[in-house]
């Protein structure tokens, strides 16, 4: 990966943080149009924080083939593939089988980002929920883990996910926002939790606090969900910053205060449990620049 001397130059001291061992981002929206411009770099400040692998969500069939795309081509990313609960309403036949086709390909490594999303109801409830069993039945299919995400509605999505656990290889409620009782009933079903910068947040995030050390290691995760959730108690160098992958190690630093551990030990677990989850050992890696020693050939 090159970056620029003049980007490096850009770069804030206050963003150099380094996670004592390597992490997983399992939440990144890289192909938001925010990072068009400098994902080099990016990649390049994340590598730097010792961020070493990042799932690129993948949240409508655009999205989804841009993240693939995206996967293929640079060495340290990986993808979803699946239709957020925004986005149901466009949900079809069509898209169902392009999602299959996409699901299909190595380095989608997980159905989603997919669920329910009752806050802001930007498709119909109903709409959601026919989006969300079909995207259940794709997992099922294909038997990759899924990536959910729940907002506001987690008794239905409990009631739904009670239905297909089953015939579920693995899932993961990305973002957890929710209260105690929620985390416990998808801890019931032997989920696993994905936490960003939330608990960062005074205003709202206190509730996690108290309860985020019920998450058992291994099934719990870490991700940014930038360039959304920008952590809100950076330094003041960094506020009102674009948030990336690079900044991954700050949330973890908080969340292992929280859960009384140390930043190494939860960095070491965290990413042994993304890369068992999402299989990323047995995802191919050749012909990307980087992974073969030749190197160079772009995808
Ligand atoms: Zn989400």
């Amino acid at each position: 990966m090159s970056d620029t001397p003049q980007e490096n130059a850009l770069l804030p001291e206050a963003l150099r943080f380094q996670s004592p061992a390597p992490l997983v981002d399992i939440g990144a929206n890289l192909t938001h149009e925010s990072f068009g411009r400098d994902l080099e770099a990016t990649l390049e400040r994340a590598q730097a924080a010792n961020v070493t692998a990042l799932i690129v969500t993948g949240a409508d069939l655009e999205g989804a083939r841009h993240a693939a795309a995206l996967a293929e081509r640079h060495a340290p990313l990986y993808a979803t593939a699946g239709v957020h609960p925004h986005h149901a309403s466009a949900w079809n036949a069509e898209m169902e089988a392009a999602m299959l086709e996409l699901q299909r390909q190595p380095r989608v490594v997980a159905v989603g980002e997919c669920g329910l999303d009752f806050n802001r109801n930007f498709s119909a409830p109903r709409d959601q929920e026919r989006a969300f069993e079909a995207q259940l039945a794709l997992a099922v299919e294909s038997g990759l883990p899924l990536f959910l995400h729940e907002r506001d509605a987690g008794k239905r999505m409990l009631e739904m996910l009670r239905e297909w656990r089953d015939h579920l290889s693995d899932a993961v409620v990305h973002c957890f926002t929710g209260e105690r009782k929620t985390l416990h009933g998808y801890l019931d079903l032997d989920l696993h939790i994905g936490q960003t910068g939330w608990l960062c947040d005074e205003r709202r995030g206190h509730h996690l606090r108290e309860f985020v050390a019920d998450i058992p290691a291994d099934r719990l995760m870490v991700e940014t969900d930038c360039p959304y959730l920008l952590p809100r108690n950076l330094p003041a160098k960094l506020k009102g910053r674009r948030h990336e992958p690079a900044l991954l190690p700050w949330i973890v630093k908080e969340l292992a205060h929280w859960r009384g551990e140390s930043e190494a030990e939860l960095a070491r677990r965290t990413t042994q449990t993304a890369r068992r989850f999402f299989r990323l050992d047995n995802v191919p890696d050749t012909g990307r620049p980087g992974s073969a020693p030749t190197g160079g050939a772009s995808a």
